[in-house]
């Protein structure tokens, strides 16, 4: 569990000339000013914000090509479908899946995961089996799974983490038994932006014969994801997060596991016939997709990933590297600071708490000066649990963020400091 693999451009040296304000003149929100302050905006693990092309896709859908998918004989019909189904290619060739029958359109990360656990879960699983998790779950990694162990009398076992927010060396094999049927991770955790060895764990989930699945909603912003060379059996993510649209997001699934996994939700799209006497269901991936699906927002993911593709994943995990670290040493010349996570290999997060401040006061003050933040649990209340605190503050990257918007947050620090003397 040591070496990261998954990080593909770390062996790889910096990237001088990657500057990201000339991207960042492609997000008009970010433009803006803010109680009076030019917006410094560290909110992006919560979403990102949207560049112009993918504004331009969506409205341009809308106004030029909006209609209903695979249904129709019109020409609208077949543009709106030849869209669709392109942004499907463009998410094919992101995340390196074989083909785009793996590639399954959901509302999002959320959904994916309830996805895999009602349709492979309770196809899959018997009373008594065991699905591993840790500590540093999403509660959208942790409650999907939940509701399924007390659908099937599952065992739900779970990864210690350590004072530094990294999964415990060497607990995880120990927790594999002959009923271990899936292990299902964060990628890179949105609390405390650890970067979870995946790759190495899912080669041992394989030598358990259990599956993988793999929640990518806080890595695939930051670094060129293979699910390929991850060998992982799903890998879910958000196109919010993604710097594309909301209520959009992403299943992939191994084609052969999702052939002979069930439907989920039932409606148009997903049957080939319907009886009263029984119904058969359409091939893949759209035996997954019932009903209309948000067709604007997987054209404007698809808008995104090409956006992406020109900035380049490999310069964005190194500028993301080297942004966190100039962050991390700058936050921690703060007296009262505390980094919460503080792993060695981690992604876009910066989460910290400070001696004698509430987290939700630190982020009201630092909004009075244009910086927007995350306070609160970041919906992963067992990773506050297991750091004897209530919150976090928490700085979120993104590859159009600068030193000079960390040292405004730090400028902004000073002032909570002032407050709470
Ligand atoms: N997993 C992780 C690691 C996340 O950060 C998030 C969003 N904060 C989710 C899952 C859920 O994503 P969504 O709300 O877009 O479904």
């Amino acid at each position: 569990m040591s070496a990261l693999t998954s990080l593909r451009a770390a062996a790889k040296p910096a990237v001088a000339d990657f500057d990201p304000l000339h991207w960042r003149r492609d997000f008009p929100i970010l433009g803006q000013k803010v109680h009076g302050k030019p917006l410094i905006y560290l909110d992006n693990a919560a979403t990102a914000q949207k560049p112009q092309s993918v504004i331009d896709a969506v409205a341009q859908f809308y106004s030029q090509s909006n209609s209903n998918v695979h249904r129709g004989v019109h020409a609208l019909s077949e543009r709106a479908t030849a869209q669709y189904e392109a942004a499907r290619a463009k998410v094919r060739d992101f995340l390196h899946a074989a083909s785009t029958c793996e590639i399954v359109f959901t509302r999002g990360t959320t959904e994916s995961l309830n996805l895999i656990a009602q349709s492979y879960g309770r196809s899959h699983l018997r009373a008594g089996d065991e699905i591993i998790l840790s500590h540093l779950e999403h509660h959208s990694n942790i409650v999907p799974w939940q509701l399924l162990a007390e659908q099937l009398h599952l065992d739900i076992k779970v990864i210690p983490i350590t004072d530094t927010g990294e999964l415990l060396p060497g607990a995880y094999e120990h927790l594999f038994s002959p009923r271990t049927r899936l292990v299902a991770l964060a990628h890179v955790s949105n609390a405390l932006g650890t970067l979870n060895p995946v790759r190495e764990m899912t080669a041992i989930a394989h030598r358990h014969h259990a599956l993988v699945v793999l929640d990518g909603a806080q890595a695939v912003p930051h670094l060129p994801v293979d699910v390929q060379e991850l060998d992982c059996d799903f890998y879910a993510f958000s196109g919010h997060k993604l710097f594309g649209p909301t209520g959009i997001g992403v299943l992939y699934g191994r084609e052969a596991l999702l052939a002979e996994m069930p439907p989920w939700q039932g409606g148009g799209d997903m049957i080939r016939t319907v009886r009263f006497s029984g119904s058969t269901w359409n091939e893949l991936p759209y035996k997954f997709e019932a009903g209309t699906p948000h067709i604007a927002g997987a054209i404007g993911l698809g808008a995104a990933i090409e956006y992406l593709n020109a900035v380049g994943m490999d310069n964005i995990a190194h500028y993301d590297r080297e942004l966190l670290g100039y962050g991390a040493r700058e936050l921690q010349r703060i007296q009262g600071l505390k980094l919460i996570g503080t792993a060695p290999h981690k992604a876009g997060v910066l989460s910290f708490v400070m001696q004698g401040v509430h987290p939700h006061d630190i982020g009201t003050i630092v909004d009075q000066e244009g910086v927007a933040i995350r306070t609160g649990h970041h919906c992963a209340m067992p990773v506050m649990e297991r750091f004897g605190i209530p919150a976090t503050a928490r700085a979120s990257l993104a590859f159009y963020n600068t030193r000079a918007d960390l040292d405004a947050l730090v400028a902004a620090l000073g002032k909570v400091r002032e407050v709470f003397r």
